[in-house]
């Protein structure tokens, strides 16, 4: 039996928060809390933060929102979560055989799942105005935000943070999936973690989400959105060696290759190459299914894109692409006629 995780709730930025580091968040956050901070009128915006727990771009806004709030109210309510703590203190994403925060949010029978209803039932009987969901991500990527749903407001709340934005409906199980269906929601990339410009960025997002009166003011801006929505990721054969520039290795990937994140490629473009009978690479949906001939042609020892494609969360990081995968492959949708 695994223990319930405890939610503690506080009614206001607790004492002290400004004066420490993510590493330290324990001592003033023991468990996973959810804040009720008082505004001046209207829904109040939820924000979701740490559920990844070396994800500190959203410890910094948290500060940050604490500092600008200190001796004055907030146009608007807000609900914040701050969710994987232990592994904020641990600087891990996931505790090491602990469960991942934002896998957990459609039900399941793990102390984690409980919390995340919890979580989502006080959020519900709120009514929020919006939600935010603030993360990191590896490689070098655009800072972007994520929808899960292709309707008007949510690509207007999204339009706030950037020009770039990805659609998707799987996994099912993250917060902006869940609350998607309760209130515009955006998950925010903000490059890597504690970078200055993603934490100005955040902030700026989540203080003009307090400010802002109806999310139809910003339709405009939605207008000239880059929409995208991931198709599959790149798995490596798990028996297969790979090097990044030259070398001796049965796979080599160009050494610039996170450089393309979010740049539209064209069929042809190189991915890799290999020394292997077969492609050495595989491209897989969230049901698992195989689109690898879909997208990738290997002909000569030439791995190539078989269709257009726009890569995202290109990673040069062994380890990621050994645990995770090497990256994703978007295509560019078009935005609805609602907006
Ligand atoms: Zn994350």
């Amino acid at each position: 039996m695994t223990a319930p995780l405890r939610l503690d709730r506080y009614d206001r930025f607790p004492r002290g928060l400004c004066d420490i580091g993510p590493r330290d968040i324990r001592a003033i956050l023991p468990n996973p809390s959810l804040l009720t901070i008082t505004g001046r009128a209207g829904a109040p915006l939820f924000l979701s933060l740490l559920l990844h727990g070396n994800e500190t771009t959203s410890f910094f806004v948290l500060q940050n929102l604490a500092r600008a709030f200190e001796k004055e109210l907030p146009p608007r309510p807000m609900l914040i979560f701050i969710g994987n703590v232990a592994g904020a203190e641990q600087g891990l994403r996931v505790l090491s055989g602990g469960t991942d925060f934002n896998r957990i949010w459609a039900g399941g029978d793990t102390p984690e799942a409980a919390l995340a209803a919890e979580v989502l039932k006080a959020a519900r009987a709120a009514r929020p105005f919006a939600s935010i969901d603030i993360h990191n991500n590896t490689g070098a990527n655009p800072i972007y935000g994520c929808v899960n749903a292709l309707e008007a407001r949510h690509l207007q709340l999204a339009a706030l943070f950037s020009r770039i934005c990805v659609y998707y409906t799987n996994p099912k199980s993250t917060q902006s999936m869940a609350f998607s269906t309760i209130c515009p929601a955006v998950t925010c990339e903000c490059g890597r973690p504690g970078e200055v410009e993603g934490i100005e960025r955040a902030t700026r997002f989540v203080m003009d989400a307090l400010h802002l009166d109806h999310l139809d003011t910003a339709s405009r801006a939605a207008r000239d959105l880059s929409l995208f929505e991931t198709k599959g990721r790149i798995v490596v054969d798990p028996d297969t060696d790979f090097e990044f520039g030259a070398g001796a290795a049965p796979l080599l990937f160009p050494a610039d290759l996170e450089k393309r994140n979010f740049s539209p490629l064209q069929t042809g473009a190189e991915i890799a190459h290999a020394r292997t009978p077969e492609n050495p690479l595989r491209v897989i949906d969230e049901e698992g299914r195989d689109l690898t001939a879909r997208f990738l042609s290997y002909e000569g020892g030439r791995i190539a894109l078989a269709r257009p494609a726009t890569p995202s969360m290109f990673t040069s990081s062994p380890s990621i692409i050994r645990q995770d995968c090497l990256g994703y492959l978007m295509e560019e949708i078009a935005l609805p006629q609602s907006l």
